[in-house]
């Protein structure tokens, strides 16, 4: 039986626009240099509808479009498509059923917070950079204990990242960016865009923070005033960062 939707717009499907945007935030990976080959993905969820679509398993990205996205409910069972989703899918399910506010995600092996994943350690919160986007420094989910990697190993990730969260009492809206200890980082946002934002700023600060350790070993954490202060000029209630609408 056909839906209303699909009689009242003929060839139009009712997961066209989760398809449309989590092609093109896929596809801003390499764009970015967040990815090699087809390492990495994003998916973009339908609260309304309890789904996402999700990039296919192993498609290069110049070959993505559209109608290849997988559409996957929020257990991981795939509910449209012909090509195989993500082999992260069941990582990207779980956060998406225990995190109702957040719209999108994506995963990727970018060099910088790689690093720092394979190296156990949290990124410290050393400049204005890191405190404009977090007020702590991004955490690295330890490494899963060999019962969980014998598992459903990517259903565990999921409670990987929501546990460390937990364990440093960390909400997920205050920081949309993890690293998973001897793996690599996952963000999210309320939108793939956002998702994939988050990817690419995690990867600068990654990178920066690396640098800085490089010339300077022992430098210390960015003080609190400075944090408070880089942070709410772009969150807090009375932020001053950007345009006012209108302006
Ligand atoms: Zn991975």
């Amino acid at each position: 039986m056909k839906t209303l939707e699909a009689i009242r717009h003929p060839g139009k499907n009712k997961y066209d626009h989760i398809k449309e945007s989590a092609c093109q935030a896929n596809k801003q990976l390499p764009e970015l240099g967040l990815v090699l080959f087809t390492f990495g993905n994003v998916s973009a969820a339908d609260r309304e509808q309890g789904v996402f679509a999700i990039k296919p398993s192993g498609i290069p990205y110049s070959e993505l479009s559209p109608e290849k996205m997988v559409i996957v409910d929020f257990d991981g069972k795939t509910v449209e498509g012909k090509l195989r989703p993500s082999s992260d899918t069941k990582t990207h399910a779980v956060l998406y059923r225990h995190w109702p506010g957040i719209g999108g995600i994506a995963h990727t092996h970018s060099t910088y917070a790689t690093a720092w994943a394979q190296a156990l350690l949290d990124i410290p919160i050393l400049g204005t950079t890191h405190a404009d986007h977090n007020t702590v420094d991004i955490p690295c989910a330890p490494p899963m204990d060999d019962e969980m990697v014998r598992g459903d190993y990517e259903h565990e990730t999921g409670f990987q990242i929501i546990n460390c969260l937990k364990d440093r009492n960390l909400r997920y809206e205050e920081i949309e960016m993890i690293l998973v200890g001897n793996h690599a980082p996952f963000t999210w946002g309320s939108t793939c865009g956002k998702a994939v934002y988050n990817s690419a700023v995690l990867e600068s600060i990654a990178q920066m923070a690396w640098l800085t350790r490089q010339i300077r070993p022992d430098v210390p954490r960015l003080k609190d005033a400075l944090i408070k202060k880089h942070f709410e000029r772009k969150h807090g209630p009375d932020s001053y960062y950007g345009q006012k609408e209108g302006e």
